[in-house]
């Protein structure tokens, strides 16, 4: 009887060490996990100086240096006991959350995955204290010299979960992961100076900031991480509410990158990730984003911790606000309003919904009023834009001159000049249509029904062996794009159809000249096979400088750019247009000084 497995109790008390163990993965998934942790303990321990040194990329050594409070004899062994803190006492503790750390997991739970040696000494004791854990039981512990501070290195990681170890990514990612990390933590204390070591080579030393002011620290800090020209850049938010404040720069678009590393935001000085606080500032840049560009964003929100919960990630990396919506609205406007002082483009609009009449109405600006009758409709391919026009003649015979003026004209057969309401607007031609070409490809890509044109004379071109495969591989994309094409032996390619709107005369070599774009745009690993023919057809096939266009040709392509998402810019990131208002045209005749004239 005694040895039926079913009496033996089933329910266990786990040894305290696999307890540690199982939470040590929730807290520490990889090296950068561990450094975040160690480098929140030393800023929460008052440190003015904090270094970080790896060795193979955390997963050997991890090393964080402070000079911060130090800890006495017995709590440098006791930190390493789960929920050991000195941050919170009480539960109410938790509705007023100050510094970094407040669970006591961290240092328990590193503890129980690596060997780990720790040396303190507050400043005002004389001796500090060498305490070593392995895998989480007590190895040592012995009196020793060591300067005011803490140190903690932590060996081998993971070495005694081999599943945890294994599953490690290339050491250049997580590097790439705590680099990440660093960079984050530094961010938010500017006044902190950093230094981080990989491997014997310094890759960051960052001295504290200098300025008072935390926005004017925080670009010092940028400057060091990112470069003086894109701190340079970037524009100020600062506003406060009743709920919130936020303080810090959102980058211009024309910087945009293609990844997101430059985006940092930050809770109550706490780096977090939140994809509804990044929408919320990224969609203020309305249309003056390129797709898949993220503009460079510093953010620091704090908010009374009452309103917000921190709690909710075991690696606290996600928050909660108690009014989610609101503070999404808030932000939103906030960005938007920044954007708008640093006006970044003519004609901004307020919201996404309103963008959208916007740019109609700001087309209607120089669409000339036509003599016949007050209201003008323009149709177009199922898209009709509508633009309610009542020339007041009597009131304006002065203006009845410039009507008669040709409201588009094309100078050096290359930029297209028109008149607006508020001075003069000026199209690059191929950049623009290169941007109409684009975006109609991505939307053929899409549905895949691209609009088709027939050529007269059906052709058929020998591609080389190469070539052929490629074509073969992305043979729907081109036929998405409205190509109508037939492979045959031989590396033959029988061409019927190209899409449409591409410049009259690109048709005959255009499928060959796409595969060369294409290859060519390859070497961009960024690109993916859709937005990389997307871009070549739009290469390919937009008009030239130098071709001379009739005022339709001019008419529509104005009236297709203004249908586009993204009019202001080429995908290259280049201005398909530039506004030059009056107030500026008059600028420049009144800065002639007396002096210059004499001169000339
Ligand atoms: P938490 O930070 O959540 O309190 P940790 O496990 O990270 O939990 O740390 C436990 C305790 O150890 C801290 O509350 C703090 O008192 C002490 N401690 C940890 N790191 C340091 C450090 N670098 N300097 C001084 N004290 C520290
Ligand atoms: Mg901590």
């Amino acid at each position: 009887m005694e040895d039926d497995p079913r009496s033996a109790p089933v329910i266990r008390r786990m040894p305290l060490t696999l307890a540690n163990k199982i939470a040590a993965g929730e807290v520490v998934q990889r090296p950068a996990s561990a450094v975040k942790e160690l480098i929140e303990n030393a800023v929460d321990a008052g440190a003015s100086d904090i270094a970080l040194v790896l060795k193979g990329a955390g997963s050997s050594l991890i090393q964080v240096r402070d000079n911060g409070s130090g800890m006495s004899p017995e709590d440098a062994v006791l930190c390493f006991s789960r929920h050991a803190t000195s941050k919170i006492v009480r539960a109410e503790d938790l509705e007023d959350i100050r510094t970094l750390g407040f669970r006591g997991e961290a240092l328990a739970s590193i503890a129980a995955i690596a060997q780990v040696t720790l040396r303190t000494r507050r400043p005002t004791d004389e001796q500090g204290t060498c305490v070593r854990i392995d895998g989480g039981l007590l190895a040592g512990n012995e009196p020793c010299a060591a300067p005011p501070g803490t140190s903690i290195d932590v060996r081998n990681l993971f070495y005694n979960v081999p599943a945890r170890r294994n599953f490690l990514k290339r050491p250049t990612t997580e590097f790439r992961h705590v680099s990440d990390t660093f960079q984050a933590q530094a961010m938010a204390n500017p006044w902190i100076a950093f230094s981080l070591e990989s491997d014997g080579q310094k890759m960051f030393h960052l001295s504290r900031a200098r300025s008072e002011e935390f926005s004017d620290a925080l670009r010092e800090r940028i400057s060091a991480l990112m470069g003086t020209e894109q701190a340079r850049q970037l524009v100020p938010v600062q506003e406060s509410t009743s709920y919130l404040s936020v303080t810090g720069f959102l980058g211009r678009p024309e910087h945009a990158r293609k990844t997101r590393k430059t985006q940092f935001l930050f809770v109550n000085g706490r780096p977090v990730r939140s994809a509804s606080i990044r929408h919320a500032l990224v969609s203020a840049y309305d249309a003056l984003l390129e797709e898949r560009r993220y503009p460079a964003l510093v953010v620091f929100i704090t908010a009374d911790s009452r309103h917000v919960d921190v709690n909710v990630h075991p690696a606290k990396a996600e928050v909660r606000f108690d009014d989610d919506r609101g503070v999404y609205n808030l932000l939103h406007s906030i960005a938007r309003r920044a954007l708008g002082v640093a006006d970044l483009v003519p004609q901004y609009s307020r919201s996404t919904r309103e963008a959208s009449v916007q740019r109609q109405t700001w087309a209607s600006q120089f669409w000339a009023p036509p003599r016949e009758s007050g209201l003008h409709t323009t149709q177009f391919e199922g898209t009709q834009t509508s633009i309610v026009y009542a020339p007041d003649r009597s009131s304006a015979p002065q203006n009845a001159k410039l009507e008669e003026m040709p409201l588009l004209w094309q100078l050096h057969d290359r930029f297209i000049l028109t008149r607006l309401r508020s001075g003069l607007m000026i199209l690059d031609q191929q950049a623009a249509h290169e941007r109409i070409l684009y975006e109609r490809a991505l939307e053929s890509l899409q549905s895949g029904l691209g609009l088709s044109q027939q050529l007269l004379f059906p052709q058929y071109i020998t591609l080389n062996r190469p070539d052929y495969e490629l074509l073969q591989a992305i043979q729907l994309h081109v036929t998405a794009l409205g190509f109508s094409i037939e492979l045959a032996p031989g590396c033959r390619v029988g061409i019927s159809g190209v899409p449409s709107d591409v410049r009259t005369g690109a048709e005959k070599d255009l499928l060959r000249e796409l595969l060369e774009q294409y290859k060519s745009n390859e070497e961009d690993e960024q690109l993916d096979s859709r937005e990389n023919i997307a871009r070549s057809i739009a290469r390919c096939g937009a008009i030239r400088l130098g071709a001379r266009l009739g005022t339709e040709e001019m008419r529509t392509m104005i009236d297709r750019l203004f249908q586009c998402k993204q009019p202001y810019r080429s995908f290259g990131g280049n201005p398909t247009l530039i506004q030059v208002t009056l107030e500026e045209l008059t600028a420049r005749f009144a800065s002639v000084s007396p002096k210059d004239e004499g001169r000339g």
